[in-house]
């Protein structure tokens, strides 16, 4: 008999599960406590949970799926894992430890693989393998915050998720907002929806689908060139949503939510880093309530992707605030660790 993973239940379906189960719905509340605020995920060493249960437990269900295959430190305290799930799929996940706010950061993946093909992105090389389940997505959180806990459990705590790992969260869509609304459970990670950002490449159905739920959550687009001609030849996906096209969608996401969107820039040197981007930038977003996020490209030796010289990231900084419109620079995090999407698992899998 397949066990069935219970890192895809919330409390509620949790306890529903385990009434068709003949369990106490008050040892549902028990078990989601060990596994999201103890960080224990082993059946035994729930020790309030009587023998017998245990057993149960043991026998039909299981709480984690993927193993670690390797895990990279940067000097800046960046930490790259690199999963494989049950069916031999490699995907990746970072943390991003943000000290000196007291931020501590997760971009986690949802799929295998990428069908978007973004021509500055080492995902999409292979195309997509699958989906990744609620569980997966899931799990990479919940080991990485067993690992990075010292003396206990959650602490430090992960703060924010961002869902800016391999794949188009879009196009996983019911799986990664069950993930989400299982982080944000009060009784579990207890996430706040602020803190939860979804970056898409510009699924605008599914932008309309968010802006109807009218939920907290973060919406990013990754954005990466100014006119639909850079666009068509960056990120493919354009040739379907056109920059018209998006915009309309986010333009309909700001006024049903009243909800800042941010816009990533990855700045890739002679590619999309010139005044005139700066410029069609400005007349792309002026007078909207939006951020950019400047993001210095992390060098992808095999796609030729290189980083601009900083005074660059510093230029399109000053014209888009100019124009009053905010922005900011990401500082650059991870690089001696192959941290850009996709990367490592790219690198693993040609033996790098
Ligand atoms: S950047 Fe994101 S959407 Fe584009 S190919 Fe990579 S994983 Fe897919």
């Amino acid at each position: 008999m397949t066990k069935k993973n219970l890192l895809k239940f919330n409390l509620d379906d949790l306890k529903k599960e385990f009434k068709g189960n003949n369990i106490k719905g008050f040892r549902a509340k028990q078990v989601f406590n060990w596994i999201y605020r103890n960080g224990i995920i082993e059946f035994p060493k729930m020790s309030n949970l009587p023998q017998d249960l245990i057993n149960k437990l043991t026998k039909n269900y299981e709480i984690a799926d993927l193993n670690l295959n390797k895990k990279l430190i940067a000097k800046d305290g960046t930490q790259k894992y690199l999963w494989k799930t049950k069916d031999d799929n490699l995907l990746e996940s970072v943390f991003l430890p943000y000290e000196e706010e007291n931020r501590y950061s997760i971009c986690v993946s949802s799929q295998i693989g990428c069908s978007i093909g973004c021509k500055f992105c080492a995902t999409g090389l292979d195309g997509l393998t699958r989906d990744l389940t609620v569980s997966e997505i899931i799990e990479q959180i919940l080991k990485i915050q067993i690992d990075i806990s010292k003396e206990n459990f959650g602490n430090p705590k992960i703060t924010n998720i961002v869902f800016m790992g391999m794949g188009e969260p879009f196009l996983n869509y019911d799986n990664v907002m069950k993930a989400v609304s299982i982080l944000n459970d009060k009784k579990g990670f207890n996430i706040g929806m602020r803190k939860i950002t979804i970056s898409t490449s510009g699924i605008i159905e599914k932008i309309k689908t968010l802006a109807e739920k009218n939920q907290q959550i973060g919406l990013a687009i990754s954005l990466n060139a100014p006119n639909d001609q850079l666009r068509n030849k960056l990120m493919p996906i354009n040739k379907k949503y056109n920059l018209d096209r998006l915009m309309e969608a986010v333009n309909y996401y700001i006024r049903k939510t009243n909800r800042r969107v941010t816009f990533e820039y990855v700045l890739m040197k002679g590619i999309n880093d010139k005044e005139i981007h700066a410029e069609q930038l400005i007349a792309l977003l002026k007078n909207k309530l939006v951020h950019v996020n400047l993001i210095p490209a992390n060098p992808v030796p095999e796609l030729d992707i290189k980083r601009p010289k900083s005074n660059v990231a510093q230029y399109f900084k000053k014209r888009l605030e100019d124009n009053n419109i905010s922005a900011t620079i990401r500082v650059e995090k991870g690089t001696n660790i192959k941290a850009a999407c996709g990367q490592l698992r790219a690198s693993y899998q040609n033996g790098g």
